[in-house]
């Protein structure tokens, strides 16, 4: 078969698949996942025709997905991918650009040049900030943090790029109680123990407590969350900030998927973060593009592109080229999603999703609160923790509700006790697809 066949065929079973979309179950049944043995085959010695690979794929890969992009996925906070976002996706395969740099590609340096400066605007952020599109908010977190490190040795007058660690002052990091196991990986994988970590405390809400933040000084690093992954709880960013100036710390906000509250009316949850040194959020979470799309957002840019930088003898480019922002030197241009999305919705878009999502979780808290279970959040963004009863019911209900096919969503501990968190973020989620939510939320606590 030719290319162009190939590819329309591939086309029309995609447009079958997302015609089918809301029908799909949210999680694939045994049956399904059963099929995917044929995937288990031997390396192949020959070659074989390009059209058997993607009929397989589609014939026994597509019914085994987990239709996370779908209406009825509640888990991880992860949303859908919006049409708008999904076709510059497609025409970007076709460009197959390496979007190191303007040498590299034009079009795609441009395209992200343009997604930067929206996205400093939409989250009301610095607008001399270096904007990085790198492969998720671990790797993004990855880079601001060695920027932090790499900038507050620099200022100890200790050359890390040339000296490295051994012999360096240590610089301390300052995490939150409930930190994301992704800020520690990112810390780990930089070479900050574990045993090192200095916690702050938490309140009852999971959020850092001003009056007892542990001291800061000018080799520290300050980790705080803009939407803590069970709650969507906001530290308090306007005292932990200011003690943090006072002391020429570093302050890192892990803002994966509640960075987005600042596009929208809940913006108030988010007052001065703007005080921050960096940033990270997804595109593939909230604002519903593909994965794998999240941005690094560093104040002072030079931190960002000198820590991250990847010129080359052969490849040399203008500090705000992408390869000198992010982990990659060939990349996909992760921005150009994001620019679409962002194209499409605009600010009143992005906002109304957002807002949707919020009220949303709100509704269905009140819905659930009646129902007769338990709420263990209030509910300040788009998760809902749920608990009935003891812990083994609440297993018992989560998996007839995820059986019933009215939605998926994983379980988790909150304060040493079982539940099941419910995020709001797919674009694709109706109001009717929430009652039925509900509904079979309450039908299945009661039996
Ligand atoms: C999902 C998430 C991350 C990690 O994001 P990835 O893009 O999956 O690496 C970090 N922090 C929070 C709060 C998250 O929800």
């Amino acid at each position: 078969m030719q290319e162009l066949e190939l590819i329309a065929e591939a086309d029309e079973r995609a447009r079958t698949y997302l015609k089918g979309i809301e029908e799909r179950p949210p999680f694939p049944n045994k049956a399904a996942r059963d099929g995917l043995a044929v995937f288990t085959e031997p390396l192949p010695e020959g070659g074989s025709d390009a059209v058997d690979t993607m009929r397989l794929l589609d014939t026994h890969g597509s019914q085994a997905t987990t239709a996370s992009n779908g209406p009825r996925y509640f888990g991880f906070v992860v949303g859908a991918a919006l049409p708008a976002a999904a076709a510059a996706e497609r025409l970007m395969l076709a460009w197959d650009q390496c979007a190191s740099s303007y040498d590299n590609s034009p079009v795609a340096a441009t395209i992200e040049k343009v997604a930067a400066r929206w996205l400093l605007e939409i989250l009301d952020l610095p607008r001399e900030s270096a904007v990085g599109f790198g492969t998720s908010a671990t790797a993004c977190t990855l880079s601001c943090l060695s920027a932090a490190r790499r900038s507050l040795l620099a200022r100890q007058g200790w050359d890390f790029d040339k000296d490295g660690l051994s012999g360096a002052p240590e610089i301390k990091v300052v995490i939150s109680g409930t930190v994301h196991v992704t800020v520690v990986k990112a810390l780990r994988l930089l070479g900050f123990g574990i045993s090192r970590f200095i916690t702050a405390p938490t309140d009852a809400y999971g959020r850092i407590d001003p009056a007892r933040l542990p001291a800061l000084d000018d080799r520290t690093i300050l980790c705080l969350q803009a939407g803590e992954v069970n709650t969507g709880e906001f530290d308090p960013f306007i005292p932990l900030i200011a003690a943090a100036r006072a002391a020429n710390a570093w302050v890192h906000v892990d803002g994966a998927f509640g960075l987005w509250a600042r596009a929208s009316s809940r913006k108030a949850l988010t007052d001065g973060i703007e005080e921050a040194d960096s940033w990270t959020t997804d595109g593939h979470k909230w604002l519903n593009t593909p994965y794998d799309g999240a941005v690094a957002i560093c104040r002072d840019a030079e931190a960002l592109s000198q820590a991250m930088n990847g010129d080359a003898v052969y490849a040399t480019a203008f500090a705000d080229a992408q390869k000198n922002l992010t982990l990659e030197f060939s990349r996909r241009a992760r921005g150009i999603p994001i620019w679409a999305a962002l194209r499409t919705l605009g600010r009143d878009g992005v906002a109304e999703m957002v807002d949707r999502h919020c009220d949303e979780a709100v509704w269905l808290a009140e819905r659930l609160r009646e129902g007769g279970l338990e709420v263990l959040n209030r509910v300040v963004l788009n998760q809902v923790l749920v608990r009935c009863g003891d812990d083994e019911r609440t297993a018992r209900v989560r998996q007839r509700v995820l059986d019933s096919g009215a939605g998926w969503f994983g379980n988790t501990v909150w304060q040493g006790r079982s539940a099941f968190r419910i995020s709001f973020s797919s674009w694709r989620t109706r109001h009717e697809d929430v009652v039925r939510l509900a509904d079979a939320l309450v039908t299945a606590s009661r039996l």
